[in-house]
């Protein structure tokens, strides 16, 4: 089985996103099962409504999976883990309080070296424990006494020592598990083999390996780390760039294909640029991801998506307009790159005449011209018999025709506008 594990805790981030399309493409390819778990042990940070939109956000991708669990849902499977270690004193209750482990890390950080757990409440007797029961305290894992290696497809063999892992909390003093700890338990009981994720979440990938082997679980677990997404200008991709929101890229008129397509060939090697969901299933190959940060394009994205656009029959309903405004869609299609532009351009068409009064005189003639005849199928037709009942001609037709049909000073060649259309110009013209 493999899983997409986001946390209900803000906007679906593009690197989430990112994820769950590969989680899903390998499940495909390997015709695992596929597990949607919702994180939400952090009780402060979740953010209601948020599982909703994300379960919401992979309907849209098409990203279909075979299971939703809520790592909530687990609590008493995760105790009774916890439980199993301190008996086997794998694991031990630590008294230090959250100020005396801060001094600690100060004092660290002062002698410039990393901040590990002094050890102190590791040799805590059952009795003084018990003594004890009343004080405020956290459940520890005893750091390993080997290192802990894994296998990363992107990064290859990994090795950390127990240094790097110590002696790390998987109860909190709430009584709530650990990240580390939830997530470890849960991979362990829905049996996954895979794990891919992104590259923030790489020194978990030992302490997580840790609680695993302390209780026992003998299969080894496959990992894919991805590295991170980077902007323009070379920085972590926030949650102030606006672009790193799969939410908003949606809004901007970015196709859920034209994303998916992207987010894919983002620091990959590919067949080809220009591809769908399907098609990767057909020839992606996680060992070629690049080991080096990504970094986001949306210039990039604005052509992948103008590509896709391309492909598409049905505009009118993409757009939420009526579908006799199709062919004019197709046509204005040159002009734009997001389905919010293309609306733009369409909504401008239609709207209300601006004054363009360079040209008052010959619009007035081309309008009578237009309202006084049948309108010809016919492109040439219809200019030249224009041109010749008002007598204009280059610039003096062109222009004036132009904006009584479009409302804009430029756009599409206007033999293409004409057909696409016809049938809308004689309400346009009455209209104004
Ligand atoms: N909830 C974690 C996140 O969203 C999951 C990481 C993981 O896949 O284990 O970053």
């Amino acid at each position: 089985m493999v899983r997409f594990a986001p946390s209900p805790t803000g906007d679906m981030h593009i690197g989430n996103l990112r994820v769950a399309l590969f989680n899903y493409v390998i499940a495909k390819q390997k015709n695992e099962k596929y597990l949607i778990r919702i994180e939400d042990t952090d009780n402060e940070r979740n953010i209601e409504g948020k599982d909703k939109e994300i379960l919401q956000i992979l309907k849209i991708f098409g990203i279909e999976y075979d299971q939703v669990v809520y790592q909530s849902e687990n609590f008493k499977v995760h105790w009774k883990f916890a439980t199993d270690l301190l008996s086997q004193k794998k694991a031990f209750v630590c008294f230090c309080t959250p100020d005396e482990i801060e001094k600690q890390r100060q004092i660290a950080q002062e002698e410039k070296r990393p901040y590990r757990y002094s050890g102190k409440c590791e040799e805590l007797s059952d009795i003084e424990v018990l003594q004890r029961e009343d004080e405020p305290f956290v459940v520890r894992l005893k750091k390993p006494k080997e290192n802990i290696k894994f296998f990363d497809y992107i990064k290859g063999e990994m090795e950390f020592s127990p240094f790097d892992i110590d002696s790390f909390v998987i109860l909190r003093q709430n009584k709530i598990p650990t990240y580390n700890f939830a997530c470890a338990i849960d991979d362990m009981i829905y049996d996954i083999s895979l794990i891919i994720r992104g590259e923030d979440h790489l020194s978990n990938t030992p302490k997580q390996i840790a609680i695993q082997k302390a209780l026992g679980y003998e299969k080894e677990i496959k990992y894919a780390h991805l590295p991170i997404i980077l902007n323009i200008d070379g920085k972590k991709m926030s949650k102030r760039d606006s672009a790193s929101s799969v939410k908003w890229l949606l809004e901007e008129g970015f196709l859920p294909e034209a994303i998916a397509n992207y987010l894919i060939l983002l620091g990959n090697k590919t067949p080809k640029e220009i591809f769908s969901l399907q098609e990767a299933i057909e020839f992606f190959d996680l060992s070629k991801l690049s080991k080096s940060p990504a970094k986001f394009d949306i210039d990039k994205l604005r052509f992948i998506n103008h590509e896709h656009l391309k492909q598409k029959d049905d505009l009118a309903s993409l757009l939420q307009i009526h579908k006799s405004l199709n062919a004019l869609a197709k046509v204005y299609l040159e002009e734009a790159s997001t389905l919010k532009e293309l609306k733009a351009k369409i909504d401008e068409v239609l709207a209300p005449r601006g004054e363009f009064e360079e040209w008052q005189e010959e619009i007035e003639l081309i309008k009578k011209e237009i309202l006084d005849n049948e309108l010809e199928d016919d492109y040439n037709e219809f200019k030249n018999r224009i041109s010749k009942n008002t007598g204009l001609k280059g610039k003096k037709l062109f222009m004036p025709l132009r904006l009584v049909l479009t409302n804009q000073t430029h756009g599409p060649n206007i033999s293409d506008i004409y057909p696409a259309m016809k049938h809308l110009i004689k309400e346009i013209v009455n209209g104004n």
